[in-house]
Order: structure tokens, then C-alpha cells, then sequence
């Protein structure tokens, strides 16, 4: 069903949690293993139409994340489709992402891809240069990645946003920059920019712990996310987030939603979900998310939160963005003590311009952007 109705909009996640081989960064729950993934796409679908009481607003987003969803087969993404466009109020211009890695994007794969309602694509390329890509464990090439983005412009995707990592071992700000500049010449409208983040339980970590690596130096990471900042901007290219730029309406809506606190239901094993209120979050688990689907009894646990921990999400998810924290929404929800307690805790920050007060709106200079972690951290209560 597609519906028109702006003003009560709601996302759906869907999680894949299949991937050819594991990235040595990444702590995702993601299996290499595709044996399942019938199963899987039948529990999801199950899990989908099990839900649908759970948003009767008009769905505005459909972010298919993992994991790898370009590893989804044709049949899989018309039976997920059938199972959402019957199930669900679908928005007519709703955003519909697909995540692609570059080594699934062979010409058979997109143009099946531009036949499916999908309208943004959301590719993992990390890096420009051959030596990082095999650094990351990744499995393409440089000109691989250039391909495919060129590809599926020629397929008539207009709205392409790409991830990439900075921050490597041995990365020089030189080569960053190069990566910057590949990025821009591809003419795309999104980049997502990740500094690298060594998880526990990684491959990369165990490297750094066995002293194989050594972490980029302090001034070295700041010059790499000021570097991204002017490069970008200069470029067309919006912060709008700390991650994320976009072009001029080309942001991430479903992205944006999350920041902005709006209800999501996510599908899938390991997905979140937020009603509004409260969290839930699926088992990380393939069979027993499987088996919970088909005993009609998902395993997924809930979250009550706190209204501190409400209030901590409000200024974590707004401070985070370029439109900041709406000081009039905040003391009509959380009341004129956390309003006071915000203000108080924002003071030395305001004092030192690393925070700016425009009118109702908090929010961080661009110097603030640098140290935000812990701007956030101590606005934030225990
Ligand atoms: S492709 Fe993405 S989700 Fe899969 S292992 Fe690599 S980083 Fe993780």
C-alpha cells in the first residue's frame, strides 16, 4: 500500500547478517556462512508481517544494513518487498537504501537492483588505495570501487552515498587527502566517514594489542577529520552530522530519523528497535532468531529507559547534528530541572565556543566538533 500521509512517519531497519569473508575491523554480527539464508528471508518476512501492529504510521524509510545486503538474491529482495508493501502504509517518496559492497556490484546485480523500488545505495568502499583495502581484509580493488559507483550512475542511481575510514595504521594525511579527492571527483551526494575504531574480539585489535600496529597519533587524527571537514565543505558537501555529509537534499532521512528520535522497527537478527519510548533489540543469533520467529515467540529483549537515560539519548542524538539540541523541546519534555541542569553543564562550553546558544537551539562550533565526546559526555547525566 502507498500512502501520502506526511506527518506521523516511522522507519523500518532490516538487518543481513551475511557477509563473503570478515573484515578485520569489524564487530558487526555478520555470518559467512550462507547456507541459511532462505530461512532466514522467510523468518524475516515472518517477522515483518508479525509486526505490523507496531507501526501504523506511514513507513518514510527502508534501510536495508548489515552485514552485506547485496549479498540478498533478486528472489529474496521481491519476496521482502511483496511481504512490506502489503503488510505496511509505505510512503510514496519513501527512501529505500540498500548497503552494496563493490565486488557484488557486477553489472547482472545493478541493473536488477534499478528495477526494485530501492532509491539510494549506501557502498562500502573504506578506501581508495590497494594497500589499505588489504589492510581492512576487504575484497575489492581501488578500481573496482571507481567501477561500480560509475555503474550504477550509468543504471540511473542518483542518490549514492559511500562509506570511508580514515585513521589507519600508518596512514599518512597525504593519502588520506588522495582518498578525499577520489571521493569528490565520483560525483556522488553522500559520504560517510568513520574514524577506525579498534573493537575487542577484531582481528585488528588483536593486532594492535600484539603490538603488529600502532594507533595514528592524536595530532595526526585531528588534522585527518579537519582535513575531511574542509575538503568536503569546500566541495558542496554538507556536515550535517558528525559522520555524514550530504549534498544539499541528499541527506540521510532514515539516518536523520534516528538522530531526531523517531520510531523504527528493525527486522532481522541483532536489529534494533525504538517505539517512541523504549528499545528492544533482536537475539544475535541466526538460529535462534529463526527459531524464535517460527515458534510465533521472537527472542528479543527489551529496554525500559529511564527518563534520564531519554533525556542522555536527546542530547547524544542532537548535539551530534548541525541542527543541535531544541532547547524549547527539551524543557517541554524533560521539564525545567533538566533544562536548568543542561544549561549549567553547557556554560564553560558556551564560554570557550566550543557550544553556541542561537536563539533555542544548543549546538557545537566547529571547533566544539573536535572534542565533542566529551562536551556530550559531561552535558550527559549519571
Ligand atoms: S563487509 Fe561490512 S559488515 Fe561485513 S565484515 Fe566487512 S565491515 Fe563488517
Amino acid at each position: 500500500m502507498i500512502h501520502n500521509n506526511e506527518n506521523k512517519v516511522a522507519g523500518i531497519y532490516i538487518h543481513i547478517p551475511y557477509c563473503k569473508t570478515r573484515c578485520t575491523y569489524c564487530d558487526f554480527y555478520t555470518l559467512t556462512n550462507e547456507s541459511q539464508i532462505d530461512p532466514f528471508v522467510n523468518a524475516l518476512c515472518r517477522e515483518a508481517d508479525m509486526r505490523k501492529e507496531e507501526l501504523s504510521e506511514t513507513v518514510k524509510t527502508i534501510y536495508f544494513g548489515g552485514g552485506t545486503p547485496s549479498r540478498l538474491h533478486q528472489n529474496h529482495f521481491g519476496q521482502i518487498f511483496d511481504t512490506l508493501f502489503n503488510r505496511y502504509t509505505i510512503n510514496a517518496d519513501a527512501e529505500i537504501t540498500v548497503e552494496a559492497n563493490p565486488d557484488d556490484l557486477s553489472d547482472d546485480y545493478i541493473r536488477m537492483l534499478a528495477k526494485l523500488p530501492v532509491n539510494r545505495l549506501s557502498i562500502g568502499i573504506q578506501s581508495f588505495d590497494d594497500d589499505e583495502l588489504k589492510f581492512l581484509s576487504r575484497r575489492h580493488s581501488a578500481r573496482q570501487a571507481i567501477d561500480a559507483v560509475r555503474k550504477c550512475q550509468d543504471q540511473g542511481f542518483r542518490n549514492i552515498s559511500i562509506d570511508l575510514m580514515y585513521g589507519l595504521p600508518g596512514q599518512s594525511l597525504e593519502l588520506w587527502e588522495r582518498n578525499l579527492d577520489q571521493a569528490i571527483t565520483l560525483n556522488i551526494q553522500h559520504i560517510s566517514a568513520y574514524h577506525l575504531i579498534y573493537e575487542e574480539k577484531t582481528r585488528m585489535y588483536s593486532l594492535l594489542k600484539a603490538g603488529k600496529i600502532r594507533q595514528v597519533d592524536e595530532t595526526t587524527s585531528t588534522a585527518m577529520f579537519s582535513k575531511l571537514i574542509d575538503r568536503l565543505t569546500g566541495d558542496d558537501f554538507i556536515h550535517y552530522e558528525i559522520s555524514a555529509f550530504g549534498k544539499e537534499g541528499c541527506f540521510s532521512r532514515h539516518n536523520s530519523a534516528y538522530w531526531q528520535n523517531k520510531k523504527y522497527v528493525g527486522l532481522g537478527p541483532a536489529a534494533h528497535s525504538y517505539d517512541g519510548d523504549n528499545r528492544s533489540l533482536n537475539v544475535a543469533s541466526l538460529n535462534r532468531y529463526i527459531k524464535g520467529i517460527e515458534s510465533g515467540i521472537p527472542d528479543r529483549s527489551y529496554e525500559q529507559l529511564s527518563l534520564n537515560e531519554k533525556y542522555n539519548e536527546y542530547i547524544l542524538t542532537g548535539l551530534r547534528t548541525m541542527w543541535g539540541i531544541n532547547l524549547k523541546e527539551l524543557k517541554n519534555r524533560f521539564g525545567e530541572q533538566f533544562f536548568q541542569s543542561c544549561m549549567e553543564n553547557a556554560q564553560k562550553y558556551l564560554d570557550q565556543k566550543l557550544l553556541t546558544r542561537e536563539e533555542d537551539t544548543l549546538k557545537l562550533t566547529r571547533d566544539g566538533i573536535f572534542i565533542s565526546d566529551g562536551i556530550m559526555s559531561d552535558l550527559m547525566l549519571v
